[in-house]
């Protein structure tokens, strides 16, 4: 199959969450797995040119774009991708991606992913190459596969294309208003548009992308289910539900190369299953960097966060300073984020400054050692389309306590950690003290960590997922 993967982030050249993870992974595998692909995303200015030398774009010319009264020159690089050799097409155009970050809360925000949703579909019109699929992702993408259904429609390479779409997190919609239907070339299929949406005042890209992609695909089947109820939804969940017969859930694969105790680079001491005593050396490791002191059978829990209300880590702040007192536990937190929230671990770190240590801030090193070093790790997230860090905890003998939400509740069991229901203080109380009277039997403890050890939500695996789904979308 030849597959087109549209995206605004891929791992390693620009990231912000979970997408360029998927982004990273997957093209690269399903190449490996003897497809086609390519990968098309924007050539921010804040991609690394020395650590990710650009190359021209063999058989691409420069696309003249024009969307409404806005014009731009769109030219082509290509990159490789460091350890899989994949090349990966780079839209370039300074005036729109000649910015700080990935994304902006500028005006020209729509117009900067259209520019780079056409230059992907023209750079393939241009070399004829005929994409199978076209897989979109998030709202940046969200009319392409309305783009194919209309203006492409009788496209000689982009006739016979299907679409799917991801959604990596429904709360990110791209909503803009009304009179920018001029900029999206699709005025002729303006009939086509959400009408009601229209006459309010709006174009909701991801919703258009979810009213006329040939597939779609969220990021965990629990929260394939949950996005279609009014409660997780986020104003979508009718439509989706309409849509259910193509809504499927695809729970992202974890890259082991990079998190794994036997081979982690990040880690001092190396463990596996079969040899469970670097771990203890690392919570050694992990207390000593932090500045807390070690105390054998004192459990260590760990925390590696963006600070968000979606994350839940408030509930955390309620209820820590009488568990910390009664059960004498430690608690690493990393992460950085809402003021509230960064105010609050660090009162916590001021009030019990032997039990916990909170970094501000982002490091990947530190989040392999509480990785490593942790007992147990708080995942108390409101909703979590899949969420990585639980299955890294798996993988690393450190016992998950989540809320059963999206990805949470399909990685997490009883078997292998402690999951609750209702988010609020009882609940998350009542998991991490059912987590600690669990950790003081032994035997038990060693079961649950082995078991979490021996999961496999590897891409190897994942990726034949969407392979299948690529192969069904081209019979229907
Ligand atoms: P989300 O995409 O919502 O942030 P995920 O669990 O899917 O949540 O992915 C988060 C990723 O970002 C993980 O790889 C996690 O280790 C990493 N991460 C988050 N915060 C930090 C931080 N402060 N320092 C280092 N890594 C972090």
């Amino acid at each position: 199959m030849r597959v087109l993967y549209i995206t605004s982030e891929m791992a390693p050249f620009a990231k912000t969450g979970g997408l360029a993870d998927v982004l990273g992974a997957l093209p690269a595998q399903l190449q490996k797995l003897g497809h086609d692909v390519r990968v098309f995303m924007p050539a921010y200015s804040r991609i690394d040119r020395k650590k990710y030398p650009l190359s021209p774009a063999p058989g691409l010319e420069e696309l003249d774009l024009h969307l409404g009264p806005h014009r731009y020159r769109i030219g082509y690089a290509t990159v490789k991708q460091p350890g899989t050799g994949l090349t990966v097409h780079l839209a370039h155009c300074p005036p729109l991606y000649g910015r700080e970050g990935i994304y902006s809360s500028d005006v020209d925000e729509h117009l900067r992913f259209l520019a780079l949703s056409y230059a992907a579909l023209e750079a393939c019109r241009q070399s004829g190459w005929a994409p199978d699929i076209v897989h979109c992702n998030d709202w940046q993408t969200g009319l392409v596969p309305l783009a194919l259904k209309s203006l492409y429609a009788r496209d000689p390479v982009l006739g016979r294309a299907k679409s799917l779409l991801t959604i990596h997190n429904l709360m990110y919609q791209g909503s803009f208003p009304a009179f920018t239907i001029t900029d999206t070339r699709l005025q002729p299929a303006a009939h086509l548009f959400h009408q009601d949406q229209l006459r309010d005042g709006r174009i909701n890209y991801l919703l258009h992308g979810v009213l006329y992609a040939d597939g779609i695909t969220t990021v965990s089947p629990t929260y394939s289910q949950e996005i279609r109820t009014p409660e997780h939804g986020a104003g979508l969940d009718h439509l989706l539900r309409e849509r259910s017969s193509r809504v499927v859930g695809v729970l992202n694969g974890v890259d082991y190369a990079e998190w794994s105790p036997e081979n982690d680079k990040l880690i001092p001491h190396k463990f596996s299953a079969a040899d469970l005593g670097g771990k203890e050396k690392n919570k050694e490791a992990l207390l000593q960097k932090l500045g807390l002191p070690y105390g054998a059978g004192v459990p260590v829990l760990g925390v590696v966060s963006r600070l968000v209300g979606q994350k839940g880590l408030d509930v955390l702040l309620d209820v820590a300073p009488d568990l910390l007192l009664r059960w004498g536990f430690q608690l690493t937190i990393l992460g950085s984020g809402e003021g509230r929230l960064e105010e609050g671990f660090a009162r916590l770190q001021a009030a019990f400054p032997r039990q916990v240590c909170f970094y501000r801030g982002f490091s990947n090193e530190l989040a392999h050692l509480i990785e490593a070093g942790a007992d147990m790790f708080v995942m108390p997230s409101r909703y979590e389309p899949c969420g990585l860090n639980q299955m890294y905890s798996l993988r690393y003998g450190t016992v998950p306590i989540v809320h059963k939400t999206g990805g949470l509740a399909d990685t997490v069991d009883s078997t292998v950690g402690v999951a609750f229901d209702h988010h609020d203080a009882a609940g998350l109380r009542w998991a991490i003290e059912t987590a600690l009277k669990l950790y003081k039997d032994k035997p038990t403890w060693r079961r649950m960590m082995l078991a979490g050890m021996q999961r496999d939500y590897s891409w190897e695996k994942q990726s034949k997922v969407y392979e299948q789904l690529y192969e069904r979308a081209l019979r229907v």
